[in-house]
């Protein structure tokens, strides 16, 4: 089967910089799995897995306008370091989850003094060129229920 709107599918990834060093991987843990063509991937990365198969692999390369955006400036502020979340500690240069008025994002902590954190909200891989290596390993049919919904139900995707 290809991979056309309305199939989920599961890959592997492996994320790079531009100069080859590995920033993420899904390598020994659980596979990506997600419904295709309802904007669930970055676009750049569903344009290029459209009409492939499992046992395909592909290195897909994007730009920052077609990842994660150039960095804003002015974008660091502080916050109370208890809004931080995602780790029991923090340092600088670490990656925290915060809440916002649009939903949970990922900024960088910049510094920690006291009570005080500074953050920069850029998210962590702004500017940057992005290589994804991608190893398709399933896909399949999405149901009439996961289609109305948007998102994939069971393995590796919503249980509700
Ligand atoms: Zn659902």
């Amino acid at each position: 089967m290809n991979i056309s709107e309305n199939t989920v599918v599961q890959f592997h990834y492996t994320l790079k910089d531009e100069s080859g060093a590995s920033l993420e991987s899904t390598s020994g843990n659980e596979p990506v799995t997600y419904l295709h063509g309802h904007n669930n991937l970055l676009p750049g990365l569903e344009n290029a897995l459209e009409g492939r198969e499992a046992g395909d692999k592909l290195s897909v390369t994007l730009g920052p306008n077609d990842a994660f955006g150039e960095p804003r400036a002015n974008s660091q502020l502080e916050v109370p370091v208890d809004h931080l979340m995602g780790a029991p500690a923090w340092q600088p240069g670490m990656v925290a989850i915060v809440n916002t008025n649009q939903g949970q994002r990922q900024v960088t902590v910049v510094k920690v003094d006291g009570e005080v954190a500074t953050i920069d909200t850029n998210h962590p891989l702004a500017g940057k060129t992005l290589v994804f290596d991608l190893d398709v390993i399933g896909v399949r049919q999405a149901s009439e229920e996961e289609i109305s919904h948007g998102h994939v139900h069971g393995e590796g995707g919503h249980h509700h």
